[in-house]
């Protein structure tokens, strides 16, 4: 599943090639998680301004309007001047002046839907309840430590949750737990100031290199001009059940945690 990481750097692979853009057609293949709510048509002679991104979402932003676009499960998308014929995945292509944007999504769990403005009922009801941005200034220590604070559940499902700060998915909260020491079974309100700050400082150096070195390499995702990012390969615990801790050379352990899989080192993260 692309994670924040990802759409950060497809985001970044064309912003700036499709800013000043104006739409000359739309072509919608099979229907995606969200119909786009309005009639396609209506979207040629716009203009795009920008791409920027809310948790999952990237947000164009047209001179009227906005598309908010989502990967999904098994989502990418592509900006190039030209591209092939849609393929049988390729269910949405934005045919701009300066190329086109495609979204190429076999599992169909991705979504492009427009909204008149960030504030529209939709767009609330699907970034509202998004906690803060891992990579910007916003993200606060003490809003982020009074988030956790509230919390009873598991650190790792709270981050995994994303209402307290966004983007920390699964192999992410693996590695940033690992980083800062701390057990992923402990309950968030329970974590001390001085660990908070640390998970804090973590939760931002593990995004920011993800973000560095082109998000993780999953199966399915590429990046904007259909190369594959690889900071898995670095992975210090996430999918090592039973090899040698990387600080320490105790066996990583591998649980369930609300049907995923989490790893930790038993005894660089005690508690
Ligand atoms: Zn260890």
């Amino acid at each position: 599943m692309p994670e924040l990481p990802e759409v950060e750097v497809t985001r970044r692979g064309f912003v700036d090639r499709i800013a000043g853009a104006r739409i000359e057609a739309v072509r919608m293949g099979k229907p995606l998680r969200w119909a786009l709510g309005i009639d396609p048509q209506t979207l040629v002679g716009r203009e795009v301004r920008t791409v920027r991104r809310r948790g999952k979402y990237l947000l164009v932003e047209l001179d009227t309007g906005l598309l908010l676009l989502h990967l999904g499960m098994s989502g990418s998308l592509r900006f190039d001047a030209v591209l092939p014929p849609p393929g049988a995945h390729d269910h949405f292509d934005l045919v701009t002046s300066r190329g086109i944007l495609r979204l190429n999504d076999p599992r169909r769990f991705g979504a492009v839907v427009h909204v008149e403005g960030e504030d529209s009922p939709l767009a609330l009801k699907l970034l509202g309840g998004l906690g803060m941005e891992p990579l910007e200034d916003s993200f606060d220590f003490e809003a982020f430590h009074a988030g956790l604070r509230k919390r009873r559940a598991p650190i790792k499902l709270v981050l995994l949750a994303g209402d307290v700060v966004v983007g920390v998915g699964n192999i992410y909260a693996s590695e940033v737990l690992f980083l800062a020491g701390i057990r992923p079974t402990v309950a968030a309100s329970r974590i001390s100031r001085p660990r908070a700050l640390r998970l804090h400082a973590a939760v931002r150096q593990v995004l920011a290199r993800a973000v560095e070195q082109g998000g993780t390499t999953l199966r399915d995702f590429s990046n904007i001009d259909g190369h594959s990012g690889h900071f898995q390969i670095e992975a210090t615990v996430y999918g090592r059940a039973g090899e040698p801790c990387r600080v320490c050379a105790t066996p990583v352990r591998q649980m369930r945690q609300g049907q995923r899989s989490t790893y930790f080192c038993p005894n660089c993260q005690k508690y």
